[in-house]
């Protein structure tokens, strides 16, 4: 009986990782990510991977497992949901992390919580997940045991010898898989460029601790809300410094509320406090941990560079840490909003000019150990764009593995007694556009493709509005994308078409549903008229 591994994305991008493991003609689906779209990608908010040719295989999906919370991991599975309904396994936080990306979509979901370390059987499945140390807690490599031998997939890891929690990446178990043999291995190519070691999360803690310390004022500092463990750290530096502890941003608050439910995020109850009693205590006295280290454009970092938050006013006595890395697709964003923090005279220490970061993804020499340890026959390299899967494979053939294939989303790799065989766009795997305004909308949602965006342009639409009263105080202020040759007159039309709709419509507080409809509307008509065009109209509403 053969057994495929299908690639519907990860291979040849950072991001939308997914892949299908076909048994029996049953398939299980590894992760159902998303990826945040390059700066060539203008007006669009998501990309998922085509699974088109599962929907026409709906009756033979009939689970998915996820390896960890990230959104390039489970970020799409609420879309999937909607479309072929299966049961969803992961790790206790893991689903938790994934459930407020479903709730938000509103689509029914069975997530079964399972342990690490522990073999499950679903259908013609058996599987496990095995405990690995990443950027986020609970992560996992997912092992299938398949009638054609083990199928070892890594998910997102490094071998940090001392993580924060304590909780080592499991060698003995990968070891154990060796010893039995791995028919097939999936690795992660991250950091496969990469020399040496990645240095471990704790080796952050004490540049962290110094910088909040010395620094003279309030303190703000961003990092994934996901990442708890550098969130503790973080905390823990402010509190050990005399601070006060208030988080900020609708992420940061879920992601903290749910790791502390599950035990994962400790801190003491009093040294937390609500971000609006925070500006009552002296500035030395405060550290705010927020979003927007990736340069968002409604997260608070991004408000803050550009003078218009609400509770911080940034001036030169204030610190910006920014722990994070942008990933691809927002360094642009990223720098400019670090440009404008120090514009503003405030001191910025980020991953470039202080050891304030670490990656969550494992280097050269720990690839090397990864693969010594499993000893595949065959391996592909994954989650990487082409040059670091290409990096990857040729660790592994130095390390004497037999069959070494640089695969590409949409390629499938059999493995058929001694036979492994691969196929090249077995299935299509193009990227699935998905458009910000509907987001959060199942009835509104569209999915576009390249083609129509090619097509009718789009128009981004950005509108600020005073989140009490209702009213405009920023914008409506229009880019177009492909639309026409010299929009700049048609644009300052449909702006005061959709300033005079806004101000009529409004209705004390902000309905943001209601808005985007009138934004999309009155920007429409206007381009319509002038243009005959329809392009896509993505209403951006910022509340200040
Ligand atoms: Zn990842
Ligand atoms: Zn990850």
């Amino acid at each position: 009986m053969s057994v495929s591994v299908t690639f519907l994305g990860g291979l040849g991008e950072i991001g939308r990782n997914c892949a299908a493991v076909e048994i029996d003609g049953k398939i299980a689906l590894i992760d159902v990510g998303l990826m945040f779209p390059e700066e060539d990608m203008l007006g669009v908010d998501l990309v998922f991977p085509d699974w088109s040719w599962l929907v026409k295989r709906r009756g033979d999906v009939s689970m998915v497992v996820l390896t960890h919370g990230h959104e390039d991991h489970m970020g799409a599975v609420g879309y999937f949901l909607r479309d072929i309904g299966v049961p969803v396994y992961g790790t206790e936080l893991t689903l938790e992390l994934t459930r407020g990306r479903i709730e938000e979509i509103g689509v029914d979901s069975e997530l079964l919580p399972i342990q690490q370390g522990k073999w499950i059987s679903h259908g013609p499945f058996k599987f496990m997940l095995i405990r690995v140390s990443h950027s986020v807690p609970e992560a996992s490599a997912v092992a299938f045991d398949t009638p054609e031998g083990v199928i070892l997939h890594s998910g997102d890891f490094k071998l940090d010898p001392t993580p924060i929690d304590g909780r080592p990446t499991d060698l003995p178990a990968f070891a154990e898989l060796g010893r039995k043999g791995v028919r097939l291995l999936l690795s992660d190519s991250t950091n496969a460029e990469r020399e040496g070691f990645e240095p471990s999360e704790s080796s952050v803690g004490q540049p962290i601790a110094d910088v909040i310390r010395g620094a003279p004022g309030r303190v703000i500092a961003a990092c994934f809300s996901s990442h708890v463990h550098r969130v503790q750290q973080i905390a823990n530096a402010g509190i050990a410094a005399g601070r006060k502890v208030a988080f900020f941003g609708r992420s940061m608050h879920r992601y903290t509320s749910v790791a502390t439910e599950l035990g994962i995020l400790d801190l003491p109850a009093d040294s937390v406090i609500d971000i609006k009693d925070l500006g009552a205590l002296p500035d030395d006295r405060q550290l705010l941990i927020t979003t927007g280290s990736q340069g968002e454009p409604f997260a608070a970092l991004s408000l803050m560079s550009q003078g218009r938050h609400k509770f911080v006013e940034l001036d030169e006595s204030d610190t910006v840490l920014i722990s994070a890395k942008p990933i691809p697709g927002n360094e642009t964003a990223v720098s400019k909003v670090i440009s404008n923090l120090m514009r503003r005279g405030a001191n910025v220490v980020h991953g470039r000019n202080s050891h304030v970061h670490v990656s969550g993804h494992a280097a050269r020499e720990e690839l090397l150990t990864f693969i010594n340890l499993v000893r595949p026959r065959a391996f592909v390299p994954v989650h990487g764009e082409y040059r670091h899967l290409s990096a990857h494979a040729d660790l592994a053939r130095k390390m004497g593995v037999k069959q070494v294939d640089v695969l590409e989303d949409g390629d499938r790799v059999t493995v058929d007694g001694k036979r492994t065989y691969v196929e090249r766009r077995a299935v299509p795997a193009g990227y699935v556009y998905l458009d910000g305004s509907s987001v959060g909308d199942v009835q509104n949602a569209v999915l576009r493709d390249r083609s129509h965006l090619a097509d009718e342009g789009v128009v981004v639409v950005t509108v600020g509005i005073d989140h009490d009263t209702g009213e405009v105080i920023y914008g409506p202020d229009l880019d177009s994308h492909g639309v026409m040759d010299d929009p700049s007159a048609v644009l300052d039309k449909a702006a005061d078409a959709v300033r005079s709709d806004i101000e009529s419509h409004k209705s004390g507080r902000t309905d943001h549903a209601e808005m985007q409809k009138t934004i999309r509307q009155a920007a429409g008509k206007v381009i319509r008229a002038e243009t005959a065009r329809r392009p896509v109209i993505i209403p951006v509403i910022m509340e200040v």
